[in-house]
């Protein structure tokens, strides 16, 4: 187990792409630690040079403490699982969770052995003969992350291990990839794109974008305070309203309503300054009464998720999305209001 801490971090690739720019990171040993960001943030740059696997141009990269930026990956006792599980075709379930120990130079019975015990505990068990082209996607990523297993690292580097799997199996796997975690209690780094996967894992996550870490806080801290646009427009399982409002000596106007300043930002905008305002849909109430410091206009889509639903509203010429209670849902064409909760509204500077 292990701590890991990177600082001023960069990888140009030849060609001249700068995939990761003078990053610092620094996660806790045991720590369940996830890297969120669009797709060519530099996610999987990132994993593959604490690995090893690319040569970092500029800074380093410390395991409990010790340098390992020019160590081979063989010398820094990192497990990773690729997003493709990166198995061997023509090997059995048992070679190929057995392969690191091979590295290692283990005798064949203890080889063995160990990854018998592996694949049981990753339920494998009546598989360990078959190749992975018979086995279904959650089977594979399983065999991978016993063969990362076996090989007992100090840190665990997982690049998108659930995106191969379907909806329901991915629930599934990433529930079983948390209590595995916290039974190993092994450090590690779960890369994905999908926010909700890394607000439901890890004790920490950082947001990234253009080789560059946005934020970092614990999910809670992610989703309810986004530092800054970027962020905001990034995370959450439906999309943040962000609305342009502007400066009053009483409040925030936005959308033909004044809001109040939130404490935070009490001091630090000045009357007049133009802003952007972000209110979370699950944190507007719908009614359909006229109410101070309400959005008012008409409902113009309802879709359903499941046990709320996703209101549409165009507010002056803004569209407005607010989650609403199953049974409490308007209908297309009904006028409403929609009440931010005072505490949950955030304000940005543009840029
Ligand atoms: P992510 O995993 O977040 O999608 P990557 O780390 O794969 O992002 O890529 C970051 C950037 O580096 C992208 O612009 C990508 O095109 C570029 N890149 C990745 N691998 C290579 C490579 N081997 N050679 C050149 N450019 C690369
Ligand atoms: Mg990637």
């Amino acid at each position: 187990m292990a701590a890991i801490t990177i600082r001023e971090l960069t990888k140009v690739y030849p060609g001249g792409v700068r995939a990761l720019d003078a990053l610092d990171l620094d996660v806790a040993d045991g720590e369940f630690f996830a890297l969120l960001g669009p797709s060519g943030c530099g996610k999987t740059t990132l994993l593959r040079t604490v690995a090893g696997l690319e040569t970092a141009t500029a800074g380093t990269i410390r395991l409990d403490g010790a340098d390992v930026t020019r160590l081979p990956p063989g010398r820094r006792d990192v497990g990773m699982v690729f997003q493709d599980y990166a198995l061997f075709p023509h090997m059995t379930v048992l070679d190929n969770i057995a392969y690191p120990l091979r590295v290692k130079k283990r005798g064949r019975a203890a080889r063995h052995e160990r990854a018998a015990e592996a694949g049981r505990y990753l339920g494998l068990e009546g598989l360990e003969g078959r190749r992975p082209g018979e086995l279904s996607g959650g089977q594979q990523q399983r065999v991978a992350l016993a063969r990362a297993l076996v090989a007992e690292p100090r840190v665990y580097l997982l690049d998108e291990p659930l995106s191969n799997l379907d909806a329901r199996l991915r629930l599934e796997a990433r529930t079983f990839l948390k209590r595995l975690q916290r039974e190993l209690a092994v450090t590690t780094v779960f890369v994905t794109h999908d926010q909700a996967e890394a607000l439901a894992l890890a004790d920490r996550i950082a947001v990234m974008e253009a080789g560059r870490i946005r934020q970092l806080g614990t999910p809670v801290e992610v989703f309810r305070r986004p530092a800054n646009l970027f962020v905001a427009s990034f995370i959450g399982s439906t999309p943040m309203n962000l609305l342009p409002g502007r400066v009053r000596a009483d409040g925030v106007a936005v959308a033909g309503a004044v809001l109040p300043v939130p404490d935070e930002a009490r001091g630090r905008v000045g009357e007049g300054e133009a802003l952007v305002c972000g209110v979370r849909p699950e944190y507007l109430h719908y009614g359909s009464d006229p109410k101070d410091g309400a959005f008012g206009g008409r409902v113009s889509v309802v879709e359903h998720l499941g046990g709320s639903s996703l209101v549409t509203m165009d507010v002056e010429g803004e569209p407005v999305h607010v989650v609403v209670g199953e049974g409490r849902e308007p209908e297309p064409g009904d006028e409403g209001w929609a009440l931010p909760r005072p505490d949950r509204v955030l304000l940005y500077r543009d840029g």
